[in-house]
């Protein structure tokens, strides 16, 4: 007895060959219904591996919690992979590089995707964005690719090698220090004697 497949059907466990080749989005970056089914899967063998660990929940609430923040990297490493188009850095956006005239010189702006973190406040109010871009620009940076960092305002830094090498020490550090202030939340405040 085989039932018809429908989009109903349990997602099987087992990513397969199709989720490479499926079509996932439609033109506008909407998921299509087989994008949706490639998704399924991802997410039935996420499930499916949390379920092998003594605490599944604990690891589908991990794995939720980090997504954002890994997602980025992830999307990156993909894209600096692939194979550059003629006159192109692997991680150029297609078509979204800028051709420059300056009488009779020619040169062109090679801009990557940009990559954003968002840091949330407990209240949801406040946000603090730092938004992280590959660029080259001949007349603007030089000759070598710059790393363009900048907040959701506007205001930003291009970090050549040296710089952006610099930038990941100070911000590893700053994560240091972000756990370091963590746990001194835990510590209690210290009672007033009575007198
Ligand atoms: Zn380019």
């Amino acid at each position: 007895m085989s039932k018809p497949p429908t989009t109903a059907t349990a997602p099987s466990t087992h990513a397969d060959q199709r989720d490479l080749d499926v079509a996932a989005f439609t033109p506008d970056g909407q998921l299509t219904p087989e994008g949706e089914l490639a998704f399924d899967r991802l997410t039935a063998r996420l499930i499916a591996e949390a379920g092998k660990t003594a605490d599944p929940q604990n690891t589908l609430a991990r794995i939720a919690k980090i997504l954002p923040a890994i997602a980025p990297q992830a999307i990156a490493k993909v894209i600096g992979q692939r194979e550059a188009t003629p006159g192109h850095y692997p991680w150029c956006r297609p078509g979204g590089c800028a051709t420059h005239q300056d009488g009779d010189r020619t040169w062109t702006e090679h801009d990557g995707n940009s990559y954003s973190t968002l840091l949330e406040d407990f209240a949801g109010n406040g946000t603090l964005e730092f938004v992280a871009q590959l660029t080259q620009d001949d007349s603007f940076h030089g000759a070598a690719p710059v790393v363009h960092l900048y907040d959701g305002g506007g205001d930003g830094v291009f970090l050549d090698t040296p710089a952006l090498d610099d930038t990941i020490t100070r911000l590893d550090g700053l994560v240091s220090l972000l756990r370091v202030l963590r746990q001194q939340m835990a510590a209690d405040l210290a009672e007033v004697a009575a007198c």
